[in-house]
């Protein structure tokens, strides 16, 4: 299947002269640096452990407190009355030490799992790090998921200890703590001396936590951190990352995000998604560079207000968050000083061209869209300080990755022959979008699930799940997805655990599940469901079911709208078309997938 999409010509294309950017990028000259780069000399730029051992931890605090950074903040905490409180990598250091420590008094061993559900707040570093420090497992968890996305993933992944706070352990877990068996130990962040029973109290056990001594020393492939994520069918999948990711933090740091020494950086991610851990903790710290962290929700004044107080020099945030800035109107942005700020970096979903050009009038600079995944660990395409932007291209391959399209059939499979996948030639011709295995970064595995995470790589190559093009020069445009999963506003949700729920509801007899399109949240959740017989569709049953949703998945995951229909198509299997749910949402004729792919 040949699918063209020209490039757009409507948006120009925004140039730089790297002679007149605020610093000198540390990406000049794209194609030299592509053609000479090896992960071996990115991996000697870090400081290691003896015997070619590895920790994440050393590499983003230990190292630095015990160099000439040791006083520098390594994170700034912005409260909701706009005070800071600034932690140095020295301090760093000792409450990620004190926590390693916690954990081993607690009997916790190398490879358990430590999971977080937590806001951005303090101890949400001190959790991450000090349990790589231990050589312990970090999995965060969303803390706008309800009890049943929650308890799922601590029971798939096995969780023995979680850190949480008082009012989402009451909410989310107490009551189904009976069926979280691994699961020996509860800290409360906010526990206050007295803890909920079968908990702790994180703040006084660290107070008390002896010394921790040496720092896990760790094998490369190792494993270092779990991140779910979701597929179009199944349960969640727990996408396995090893301590020698940090090699491509660092690579993708330097390059994509042009991180310098004296940088003040801003990720706006969440904690509970993979852009948090990457690019919200490692890759800034390991930098060694001030990582400014915002506690509360996100609001235009307030970000505006940080951007120029903090004097945020990169700012790494998402579509979502940008349109809403964008609606807000690029005076708002005008009204403070942000003549620091000399990158914006967008991730997580498709970046409209208007805003990419909107940065211009707003910051006086574009937006850098970079794409990734749960499952790639790091930015694997990006644009970058000093290559031109074309607006609406997620941009080219990372130094030291190797992208593809593949060609698929009409069924939408990748073609394959003698073993090799057929790799789209042609410029701008829709395939899947594929990376050559072997970064550092590449997930190992999903949680036992062996033969899900081998079906993800075909002919020599992972295939991304993500349809795109490639343009005669080599930047890429991403097209849409290639299954049913929906992102809204950044994250990603499979529509089976949302039908899942709505069936348990007495009265639905069939539901599908799909994402339709949101000028905000670039897609919200909508289903369609097909009533038992004796239950009437109304208003009332309505919100009844959406309420009943989120009270079980939360309000990030539960549809925010609901129709009824007398039937839900389906394959003569009894499959649910949702492809044909979306083609009528949309009011596409119905048999025409190219174009629902197409569209965006
Ligand atoms: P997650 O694994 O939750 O980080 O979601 C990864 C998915 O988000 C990708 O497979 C894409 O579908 C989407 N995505 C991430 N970055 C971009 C981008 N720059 N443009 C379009 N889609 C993106």
């Amino acid at each position: 299947m040949k699918v063209t999409t020209p490039a757009p010509t409507r948006w120009p294309v925004i140039t730089k002269d790297p002679a007149h950017l605020a610093v000198i990028p540390n990406l000049v000259d794209y194609d030299r640096t592509y053609a000479t780069f090896r992960w071996a000399d990115e991996q000697r730029t870090l400081a290691g452990l003896a015997d070619g051992r590895v920790n994440i931890a050393h590499e983003a605090v230990d190292r630095h407190a015990r160099g000439d950074r040791a006083g520098r903040d390594a994170l700034r905490f912005v409260r909701a009355d706009g005070s800071v409180r600034a932690v140095s990598f020295a301090q760093l250091a000792d409450e990620t030490d004190r926590f390693a420590s916690v954990l081993r008094r607690l009997g916790v061993q190398r490879g358990e799992r430590v999971f977080s559900l937590l806001g951005r707040a303090p101890a949400l570093y001190t959790t991450a790090l000090g349990t790589l420090k231990h050589g312990a497992v970090f999995c965060p968890l969303f803390s706008a998921f309800g009890p049943e996305p929650v308890c799922q993933r601590l029971e798939l992944g096995s969780g023995s200890v979680l850190v949480t706070t008082r009012s989402l352990y009451l909410k989310r877990v107490a009551d189904e703590r009976g069926r979280l068996h691994a699961l020996r130990h509860v800290l409360l962040v906010d526990a206050d001396g007295a803890p909920e029973p079968d908990t702790l109290d994180f703040a006084a056990l660290i107070a008390e936590a002896p010394p921790y001594g040496r720092i896990a020393a760790m094998d490369a492939e190792d494993m270092a951190l779990l991140h779910f994520t979701s597929g179009t069918t199944g349960r969640p999948k727990g996408a396995v990352h090893v301590h020698g990711a940090v090699t491509a933090h660092s690579a993708t740091g330097r390059y994509a995000l042009d991180l310098h020494p004296d940088d003040i950086y801003w990720c706006t991610a969440d904690p509970g998604w993979v852009t948090g851990t990457s690019y919200g903790i490692i890759a800034p710290l390991v930098h060694g560079v001030t990582t400014v962290v915002d506690e509360e929700e996100m609001e235009p004044e307030r970000w505006y207000g940080i951007l120029a107080e903090q004097h945020v020099t990169v700012w790494y945030t998402a579509p979502t968050a940008l349109r809403m800035l964008m609606k807000a109107g690029a005076d708002r942005a005008r009204e403070h000083d942000l003549s620091s700020l000399r990158f914006v970096a967008s991730v997580g979903e498709p970046l409209n061209p208007e805003v990419v050009v909107w940065g211009l009038e707003a910051f006086g600079l574009p937006v850098h869209d970079n794409w990734w995944q749960t499952e790639t660990g790091g930015i694997m395409i990006s644009n970058y300080a000093a290559m031109d932007i074309r607006p609406g291209s997620m941009g080219r391959p990372l130094p030291g990755i190797q992208a593809a399209i593949v060609a698929r059939d009409q069924t939408g499979s990748p073609v394959v022959r003698g073993g090799a996948a057929e790799l789209v030639t042609d410029p701008d011709v829709v395939g899947e979008l594929a990376l050559e295995p072997g970064w550092p970064s590449m997930f190992r595995g999903y949680l036992d699930e062996d033969e899900r995470y081998r079906r993800c790589f075909v002919g020599g190559w992972y295939l991304t799940g993500d349809l795109a093009r490639r343009d005669a020069d080599g930047w890429y445009w991403f097209v849409g997805r290639g299954d049913d999963v929906i992102k809204s506003a950044g994250h990603l949700i499979g529509p089976f655990e949302v039908e899942s729920c709505l069936l348990e509801h007495e009265a639905v007899a069939e539901a599908g599940v799909i994402g339709v399109p949101d000028d905000v949240a670039g897609e919200v959740v909508k289903a369609f469901i097909e009533l038992k017989p004796g239950y009437e569709a109304s208003d009332a049953l309505q919100r009844e079911l959406i309420g009943f949703a989120r009270k079980r998945l939360g309000t990030a995951v539960a549809p925010r709208r609901l129709e009824f229909v007398a039937a839900l198509p389906k394959t003569r299997s009894g499959k649910i078309l949702r492809r044909l749910l979306k083609a009528r949402e949309l009011g596409l004729p119905e048999g025409d997938t190219s174009t629902l792919e197409a569209g965006r």
